[in-house]
């Protein structure tokens, strides 16, 4: 009953889904700090940005049964700013749009499970991870979580709850079969993240992990290699599965000359106007607003 509900409305709204028993998630809760033991992993990115995962759910909902992951269709966006009489465009790639698809979701959730008296709760999760192993997706050799009609544009959610769903879809790690026969994404990464002999990337040298934190851009990046407000979509870009969904796009959003002004000349985020504020909260900018007068300004120049 619940799990019908749940795929009619998921369904209805584009959405696709699997769930899994919640064991899983301690099943794997170990395998990135073993590939950072092995080396395979960079020890400081595993130590900065893949250890406040929520594995163990017990302390967040009483008696956790399942999870639930679902992706969502996502494209990407623009921003424009106006800049001393010149209008400055920069892409915002699919995954940082979340806002409106979030509520989606939860709107979903809350009419599915509140009614039964079950409940639901989102941890921070491996998402690209629990999507290739519950089957929804496969890796890509740029390590991104591809959906079928979806490509990597996509907006992975994952949430706990106490209702036990019968389907348990928990398998082997999938990558593309494609991958076997193509190099797009090695060629077109600017920094060589990707290698063409190892599986994961290497993501000390990925733009992404420089431009959505406030930490001082390398020596070796070069300027024209930033090609996003934040993040990078030189490898989805180039990625044949993609290809249907490249020129689509979710958004447009337009800063006006004093807006502009303001954002780039760092103005804190509580001092902008309202309008303002909701304009960069609704297009997922709201995160990085620390970042985005420096990412502006590096595609500016
Ligand atoms: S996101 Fe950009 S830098 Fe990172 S692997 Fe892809 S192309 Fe390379
Ligand atoms: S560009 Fe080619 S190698 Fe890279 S993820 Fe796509 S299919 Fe795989």
């Amino acid at each position: 009953m619940i799990n019908n509900a749940l795929k009619t409305k998921l369904e209805a709204a584009g959405f696709q889904f699997r769930t899994f028993k919640i064991e899983h998630l301690e099943e794997i809760s170990n395998v990135f700090s073993d590939l950072a033991e092995q080396g395979i992993l960079d020890m400081n990115f595993y130590r900065d940005n893949l250890t406040n995962f929520n594995f163990c759910c017990k302390n967040m909902m009483d008696n956790p049964k399942s999870v639930i992951v679902i992706a969502s269709p996502q494209h990407k966006s623009f921003v424009e700013f106006r800049y001393e009489g010149k209008p400055y465009e920069a892409v915002i790639p699919p995954i940082y749009r979340y806002p409106e698809i979030k509520n989606k979701i939860t709107d979903i959730l809350n009419s599915v499970f509140t009614e039964s008296s079950f409940s639901f709760t989102k941890p921070v999760l491996p998402l690209k991870l629990l999507a290739v192993k519950s089957g929804l997706g496969k890796y890509g050799r740029n390590n991104l979580c591809y959906v079928p009609s979806m490509g990597s544009f996509v907006m992975l959610n994952a949430y706990i709850t106490d209702y036990e769903f019968e389907e348990d879809n928990w398998g082997d790690i999938q990558v593309l079969e494609s991958c076997k026969n193509c190099t797009a994404c090695i060629e077109n990464c600017p920094t060589g993240a990707i290698a063409n002999d190892k599986f994961l990337i290497r993501a000390q040298k990925c733009i992404t992990n420089f431009n959505e934190y406030d930490v001082p851009m390398p020596d070796w990046m070069k300027p024209d290699w930033h090609n996003s407000v934040v993040g990078c979509m030189k490898c989805q870009v180039a990625c044949p599965h993609n290809s249907s969904f490249i020129d689509m796009v979710d958004e447009r959003i337009f800063f006006n000359a004093e807006e502009s002004k303001l954002i780039l000349n760092g103005c804190a985020f509580d001092n902008l106007s309202q309008e303002t504020r909701n304009k960069i909260s609704n297009s997922g900018l709201g995160d990085y607003y620390h970042v985005l007068p420096r990412n502006m300004r590096l595609l500016m120049d």
